[in-house]
Protein backbone atom coordinates (compact mmCIF):
# COMPACT_ATOMS: atom_id res chain seq x y z
CA UNK A 1 0.00 0.00 0.00
CA UNK A 2 0.57 3.97 -0.43
CA UNK A 3 3.57 5.05 2.31
CA UNK A 4 2.64 8.71 1.36
CA UNK A 5 -0.41 11.35 2.71
CA UNK A 6 -3.01 11.70 0.06
CA UNK A 7 -4.78 15.06 0.39
CA UNK A 8 -8.04 13.17 -0.41
CA UNK A 9 -9.23 9.37 -0.85
CA UNK A 10 -12.33 8.81 -2.68
CA UNK A 11 -14.04 5.69 -1.48
CA UNK A 12 -16.40 4.61 -4.85
CA UNK A 13 -14.96 5.14 -8.26
CA UNK A 14 -18.37 4.95 -9.84
CA UNK A 15 -19.76 8.45 -11.77
CA UNK A 16 -19.82 10.38 -8.56
CA UNK A 17 -16.00 9.41 -7.25
CA UNK A 18 -15.06 9.75 -10.99
CA UNK A 19 -15.94 12.93 -11.17
CA UNK A 20 -14.92 13.95 -8.13
CA UNK A 21 -11.55 12.75 -8.83
CA UNK A 22 -10.76 14.40 -12.09
CA UNK A 23 -11.84 18.35 -10.35
CA UNK A 24 -9.63 17.30 -7.89
CA UNK A 25 -6.81 15.53 -10.29
CA UNK A 26 -7.41 19.19 -12.44
CA UNK A 27 -6.19 20.47 -9.22
CA UNK A 28 -3.31 19.31 -8.98
CA UNK A 29 -4.07 17.10 -5.61
CA UNK A 30 -2.80 13.97 -4.36
CA UNK A 31 -5.73 11.84 -4.65
CA UNK A 32 -6.52 8.30 -4.20
CA UNK A 33 -10.06 6.90 -5.62
CA UNK A 34 -10.67 3.23 -3.94
CA UNK A 35 -13.29 1.11 -5.28
CA UNK A 36 -14.22 -2.53 -4.90
CA UNK A 37 -16.36 -2.62 -8.25
CA UNK A 38 -19.65 -3.35 -6.76
CA UNK A 39 -22.08 -0.38 -9.16
CA UNK A 40 -25.38 -0.22 -8.33
CA UNK A 41 -26.23 -0.33 -11.92
CA UNK A 42 -23.68 -3.15 -12.60
CA UNK A 43 -26.63 -5.58 -14.38
CA UNK A 44 -27.40 -2.32 -16.79
CA UNK A 45 -26.36 -3.45 -20.24
CA UNK A 46 -26.80 0.65 -21.79
CA UNK A 47 -27.11 3.82 -19.43
CA UNK A 48 -29.06 7.09 -20.18
CA UNK A 49 -29.78 10.05 -20.10
CA UNK A 50 -26.06 11.36 -19.95
CA UNK A 51 -25.26 14.57 -22.44
CA UNK A 52 -22.44 13.32 -24.79
CA UNK A 53 -22.74 9.53 -23.28
CA UNK A 54 -26.81 8.67 -24.01
CA UNK A 55 -26.87 4.53 -24.82
CA UNK A 56 -23.46 3.93 -23.33
CA UNK A 57 -22.82 0.68 -21.05
CA UNK A 58 -22.01 1.40 -17.32
CA UNK A 59 -18.46 -0.20 -18.08
CA UNK A 60 -17.20 1.51 -21.20
CA UNK A 61 -18.70 4.83 -19.35
CA UNK A 62 -16.18 3.88 -16.05
CA UNK A 63 -13.27 3.29 -18.73
CA UNK A 64 -13.47 6.10 -20.58
CA UNK A 65 -13.62 7.62 -17.22
CA UNK A 66 -10.29 6.25 -15.70
CA UNK A 67 -8.44 6.78 -19.33
CA UNK A 68 -9.39 10.68 -19.13
CA UNK A 69 -8.04 10.62 -15.67
CA UNK A 70 -4.74 9.22 -17.04
CA UNK A 71 -3.58 12.64 -17.78
CA UNK A 72 -3.20 13.59 -14.37
CA UNK A 73 -0.14 12.06 -12.58
CA UNK A 74 -1.72 12.81 -9.18
CA UNK A 75 -4.77 10.44 -9.20
CA UNK A 76 -4.12 6.98 -8.01
CA UNK A 77 -6.25 3.64 -8.20
CA UNK A 78 -6.56 1.00 -5.44
CA UNK A 79 -9.28 -1.78 -6.06
CA UNK A 80 -10.11 -3.09 -2.68
CA UNK A 81 -12.92 -2.55 0.01
CA UNK A 82 -12.64 0.09 2.61
CA UNK A 83 -13.38 -1.46 5.80
CA UNK A 84 -12.89 1.31 8.30
CA UNK A 85 -11.78 4.66 8.21
CA UNK A 86 -10.71 6.38 11.81
CA UNK A 87 -9.69 10.01 12.45
CA UNK A 88 -6.44 10.66 14.34
CA UNK A 89 -5.20 14.07 14.98
CA UNK A 90 -6.56 15.36 11.60
CA UNK A 91 -5.64 12.60 9.64
CA UNK A 92 -7.91 10.24 8.46
CA UNK A 93 -6.72 6.21 8.57
CA UNK A 94 -8.06 4.35 5.82
CA UNK A 95 -8.12 0.44 6.45
CA UNK A 96 -8.64 -1.85 3.15
CA UNK A 97 -8.69 -5.61 2.89
CA UNK A 98 -5.21 -5.43 1.73
CA UNK A 99 -3.39 -2.53 3.65
CA UNK A 100 -3.56 0.83 5.21
CA UNK A 101 -3.23 4.40 3.77
CA UNK A 102 -3.46 8.04 5.20
CA UNK A 103 -5.13 11.22 3.96
CA UNK A 104 -6.09 14.24 5.06
CA UNK A 105 -9.46 14.45 3.55
CA UNK A 106 -12.15 11.86 2.83
CA UNK A 107 -14.51 11.94 0.06
CA UNK A 108 -17.65 9.20 0.40
CA UNK A 109 -18.95 8.41 -3.33
CA UNK A 110 -20.03 5.00 -1.83
CA UNK A 111 -23.71 5.00 -4.10
CA UNK A 112 -26.56 3.27 -2.70
CA UNK A 113 -27.91 -0.27 -2.75
CA UNK A 114 -31.79 -0.71 -3.58
CA UNK A 115 -34.26 -2.51 -1.91
CA UNK A 116 -35.88 -4.93 -4.66
CA UNK A 117 -39.04 -6.52 -4.73
CA UNK A 118 -39.27 -10.33 -3.71
CA UNK A 119 -40.55 -11.56 -6.60
CA UNK A 120 -39.64 -14.94 -8.24
CA UNK A 121 -37.63 -14.02 -11.33
CA UNK A 122 -37.25 -10.49 -10.59
CA UNK A 123 -33.35 -10.95 -10.97
CA UNK A 124 -33.28 -12.37 -14.10
CA UNK A 125 -35.20 -9.59 -15.70
CA UNK A 126 -33.59 -6.27 -13.73
CA UNK A 127 -31.47 -4.16 -16.33
CA UNK A 128 -33.20 -5.92 -18.88
CA UNK A 129 -37.32 -5.30 -18.94
CA UNK A 130 -37.83 -4.04 -14.82
CA UNK A 131 -36.18 -0.74 -13.74
CA UNK A 132 -36.51 1.72 -11.64
CA UNK A 133 -36.31 5.05 -13.32
CA UNK A 134 -38.51 6.04 -15.94
CA UNK A 135 -36.40 8.55 -17.25
CA UNK A 136 -33.31 6.45 -17.86
CA UNK A 137 -35.28 3.38 -19.48
CA UNK A 138 -38.49 5.04 -20.32
CA UNK A 139 -38.27 5.92 -23.93
CA UNK A 140 -36.89 2.38 -24.98
CA UNK A 141 -40.85 0.75 -23.90
CA UNK A 142 -42.84 3.84 -25.11
CA UNK A 143 -46.16 2.63 -25.96
CA UNK A 144 -45.32 -0.49 -24.98
CA UNK A 145 -47.58 -2.03 -21.71
CA UNK A 146 -45.99 -0.79 -18.45
CA UNK A 147 -46.34 -2.24 -15.01
CA UNK A 148 -45.56 -0.63 -11.73
CA UNK A 149 -44.50 -2.22 -8.62
CA UNK A 150 -45.13 -0.26 -5.80
CA UNK A 151 -45.40 0.04 -1.75
CA UNK A 152 -48.36 2.54 -1.62
CA UNK A 153 -51.04 4.63 -3.53
CA UNK A 154 -49.12 7.76 -2.28
CA UNK A 155 -46.74 6.30 -5.56
CA UNK A 156 -50.19 7.58 -7.54
CA UNK A 157 -48.12 10.91 -9.08
CA UNK A 158 -45.75 8.12 -10.37
CA UNK A 159 -48.24 6.53 -12.47
CA UNK A 160 -49.38 9.94 -13.73
CA UNK A 161 -45.94 10.74 -15.16
CA UNK A 162 -45.63 7.30 -16.45
CA UNK A 163 -48.63 8.10 -18.68
CA UNK A 164 -46.13 10.54 -20.85
CA UNK A 165 -44.40 7.15 -21.97
CA UNK A 166 -47.03 4.76 -22.27
CA UNK A 167 -50.82 4.80 -22.25
CA UNK A 168 -51.02 1.01 -21.48
CA UNK A 169 -50.11 1.58 -17.16
CA UNK A 170 -51.31 -1.05 -14.71
CA UNK A 171 -50.00 -0.57 -11.17
CA UNK A 172 -50.02 -3.47 -8.69
CA UNK A 173 -49.05 -2.12 -4.91
CA UNK A 174 -48.70 -4.54 -1.89
CA UNK A 175 -51.55 -4.89 0.44
CA UNK A 176 -51.98 -3.11 3.45
CA UNK A 177 -52.78 -4.91 6.56
C1 LIG B 1 -31.49 -0.75 -13.28
C2 LIG B 1 -30.79 0.60 -13.21
C3 LIG B 1 -30.76 1.43 -14.33
C4 LIG B 1 -30.13 2.68 -14.27
N1 LIG B 1 -30.10 3.45 -15.39
C5 LIG B 1 -29.49 4.65 -15.35
C6 LIG B 1 -29.43 5.47 -16.52
O1 LIG B 1 -29.90 5.07 -17.60
N2 LIG B 1 -28.85 6.70 -16.43
C7 LIG B 1 -28.31 7.14 -15.23
O2 LIG B 1 -27.78 8.26 -15.20
N3 LIG B 1 -28.34 6.38 -14.12
C8 LIG B 1 -28.91 5.16 -14.15
N4 LIG B 1 -28.97 4.39 -13.03
C9 LIG B 1 -28.43 4.96 -11.79
C10 LIG B 1 -26.91 4.75 -11.75
O3 LIG B 1 -26.65 3.47 -11.23
C11 LIG B 1 -26.36 5.83 -10.87
O4 LIG B 1 -26.69 7.09 -11.43
C12 LIG B 1 -24.83 5.77 -10.78
O5 LIG B 1 -24.35 4.45 -10.65
C13 LIG B 1 -24.46 6.59 -9.55
O6 LIG B 1 -23.06 6.64 -9.48
P1 LIG B 1 -22.32 6.64 -8.09
O7 LIG B 1 -20.89 6.91 -8.39
O8 LIG B 1 -23.02 7.53 -7.12
O9 LIG B 1 -22.52 5.15 -7.49
P2 LIG B 1 -22.07 3.74 -8.07
O10 LIG B 1 -22.00 3.74 -9.55
O11 LIG B 1 -22.93 2.72 -7.41
O12 LIG B 1 -20.57 3.58 -7.53
C14 LIG B 1 -20.29 3.45 -6.18
C15 LIG B 1 -18.99 2.67 -6.07
O13 LIG B 1 -18.56 2.68 -4.69
C16 LIG B 1 -17.93 1.45 -4.43
N5 LIG B 1 -17.92 1.21 -2.99
C17 LIG B 1 -18.97 1.27 -2.12
N6 LIG B 1 -18.55 0.99 -0.86
C18 LIG B 1 -17.21 0.74 -0.96
C19 LIG B 1 -16.20 0.37 -0.01
N7 LIG B 1 -16.50 0.19 1.29
N8 LIG B 1 -14.94 0.17 -0.45
C20 LIG B 1 -14.63 0.35 -1.77
N9 LIG B 1 -15.55 0.70 -2.71
C21 LIG B 1 -16.81 0.89 -2.31
C22 LIG B 1 -18.76 0.42 -5.19
O14 LIG B 1 -18.00 -0.75 -5.47
C23 LIG B 1 -19.12 1.19 -6.47
O15 LIG B 1 -18.22 0.90 -7.53
C24 LIG B 1 -29.54 3.12 -13.05
C25 LIG B 1 -29.54 2.27 -11.92
C26 LIG B 1 -30.15 1.03 -12.00
C27 LIG B 1 -30.14 0.15 -10.79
Amino acid sequence: MFQELFEAAIVGGGPAGLSAALTLGRARRSTVIIDHHKPRNKMVRHSHGFLTRDGLSPREFRELAKEELKKYPSVRFINDEIVDVRRNHKIFQVTTKNGVLETKKMLFATGLVDVLPEIDGFDAVYGISAFICPYCDGWEFRDKPIAIIGHQLADFHFVKALYGWSHDVRAFYERQV
